[in-house]
């Protein structure tokens, strides 16, 4: 007998259980995981990039020889459907491959040397050599929402391990068979590479108390999070309650407002609602860059925008969703939506728990939301609140509110214009206050991995706003600068690769 939660993988479409379930990661097993990583630590940060990257390039190659198996197995857990999943295992590998590609051109060997200089002070130094050292083991929270791309083999995983830091994931578990099928691949990656199994371990619970003990444990030195804003301030007040507090790098819920300037509006808005009722349906909403809030002029081209964007989200037909728990926090956040003062609904149709989710459009002005912090919550799924605005410059005073976000939208910026206006650069002033990354074209679904990716923005889209989880500037969370004064040569010449 155990009472330990069960992890139990679930049809995400017919709610139904699949297979046997099995016990949640006991504390003896977390803590082993924890120490297993600990003892691959020292090694692993003294690594060269060319070990690095055959380690990364070898989960690539991992995953997509296993697609056939995986994919099909992603899809009956999330219902997130073939052709999406499909795409996300080619950008979780791409991903692997880049950070490879990173480590082997020696990203996190950079160094920076300032020559001696003669006389005292402040003019006259000693030589000084910045470089930079892992963290040491990263407790790794995969998010339900992305099954490849925030899971196990993820971003957090990539670009902790090409820093030099050994991972101990804690799978989610919205797709625990999944994550189980993915952590024996990356073990027979390792173990072909003559690596310690701890560099990439794991633990699987279903209650809180798994994620707490791993933060908890002694050895752990940073915690890189993605989900949802609950569960990311919980485990933070842990990281940061620790005897030895810890950094949390936590990537949270957004709203991510789209500002639809009068300007955007001059031509046919149909084509324009189509494309923003396809991003608020993607992935059924669960994405975390879903455009939650879409902030509208009051005249009368934004009022036929306004229809148009009903009119087509009517259309659309979102798949079931990742969990049942999920989907009843949408019908919830919903609710409450239709339950607010001064909110009118514009697609009033309602599913039944049991039927797929239905998209949700509703207006409200916008001094009422700027007034009401109920309505600057995300709801995660397709769902999307429409700002009124009276003139442009209420946009600033919704995004104020906002306060914080993984992306904002502007659409209609003047691209011709040296010299914009005064309201214009303030719009963008504020847009990029607010936000991680600021869009002048297009819909914010859809996060390139590149080197100048910014995917974070200010609390409380992420707990760290200067650092991203997605690029490969993810990788910089997860080292700690050191300057090194007067140094023997032989710990110059190391170039940046800790000893
Ligand atoms: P979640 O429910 O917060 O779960 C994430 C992980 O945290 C799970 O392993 C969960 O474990 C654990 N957890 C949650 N609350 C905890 C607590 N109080 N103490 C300890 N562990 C806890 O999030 P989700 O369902 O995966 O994701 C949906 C959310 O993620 C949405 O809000 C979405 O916007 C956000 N998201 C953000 C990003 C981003 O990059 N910013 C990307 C994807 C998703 P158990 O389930 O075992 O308790």
């Amino acid at each position: 007998m155990t009472d330990l939660p069960t992890l139990q993988s679930i049809d995400a479409r017919t709610g139904l259980p699949s297979g046997e379930p099995w016990a949640a990661s006991t504390p003896d097993q977390i803590a082993a995981a924890v120490n297993a990583a600990a003892d691959a630590a020292v090694a692993w940060a003294a690594s060269t990039g060319t070990a690095r990257a055959r380690l990364l390039r070898g989960l690539a190659d991992a995953l997509e020889a296993n697609r056939e198996r995986l994919v099909p197995l992603a899809d009956r857990e999330t219902a997130l459907g073939m052709a999406r999943l499909n795409g996300e295992l080619d950008r979780t590998a791409f991903q692997l491959r880049g950070f490879a590609d990173a480590a082997e051109q020696g990203a996190p060997f950079a160094v920076q040397d300032d020559p001696p200089v003669a006389g005292g002070p402040p003019a006259g130094r000693p030589r000084l050599t910045r470089v930079r050292v892992p963290l040491g083991p990263v407790a790794m929270f995969a998010a339900s929402n992305f099954p490849f791309a925030f899971s196990v083999l993820g971003g957090d995983t990539a670009s902790a391990l090409a820093a030099g830091c050994p991972v101990v994931v804690k799978g989610h578990p919205a797709h625990p068979a999944l994550s189980r099928q993915t952590v024996a691949l990356a073990r027979q990656v390792l173990a072909r590479q003559q690596l310690p199994a701890g560099l990439i371990g794991f633990v699987e619970g279903a209650g809180v108390a798994t994620g707490v003990q791993l933060v908890q444990a002694d050895a752990i030195a940073a915690v890189a999070f993605t989900g949802s804003f609950a569960g990311g301030t919980a485990l933070a007040k842990v990281a940061a309650e620790r005897p030895r507090p810890i950094p949390f790098f936590g990537e949270l819920g957004s709203i991510n407002p789209v500002i639809v300037l009068p300007q955007a509006l001059t031509g046919d808005a149909t084509e324009l609602a189509q494309t923003l009722a396809g991003s608020i349906c993607q992935g059924s909403g669960q994405f975390c860059t879903s455009p939650g809030v879409i902030v509208v002029q009051k005249d009368a081209a934004g009022d036929a925008f306004v229809q148009a964007l009903t009119t087509q989200l009517a259309g659309l037909s979102p798949h079931a969703m990742l969990t049942a728990g999920i989907r009843r926090a949408f019908d919830t956040g919903i609710a409450r939506w239709r339950g607010t003062p001064g909110v009118r609904t514009l697609l009033a149709d309602v599913a039944q728990a049991d039927d797929t989710p239905r998209p949700c459009l509703a207006e409200v002005d916008a001094a009422t939301f700027v007034a009401d912090a109920s309505l600057h919550e995300e709801v995660f799924g397709a769902a999307a609140l429409v700002v009124r605005t009276g003139a442009p410059l209420q946009a600033i005073d919704v995004l104020r509110a906002v306060g914080g976000s993984l992306t904002v939208t502007l659409w209609g910026v003047d691209a011709s214009a040296n010299a914009p206006d005064p309201a214009t650069l303030e719009l963008v002033r504020t847009a990029s206050q607010v936000a991680g990354r600021v869009l002048f074209d297009g819909v914010p679904t859809g996060v390139a991995v590149t080197a100048a990716q910014q995917h974070g923005g200010p609390f409380p889209a992420s707990t760290a706003p200067a650092t991203t989880s997605v690029g490969y500037a993810a990788l910089d969370r997860f080292l700690r600068p050191v300057a090194l004064q007067d140094a023997p040569a032989w710990l110059v010449e190391r170039r940046g690769v800790p000893c």
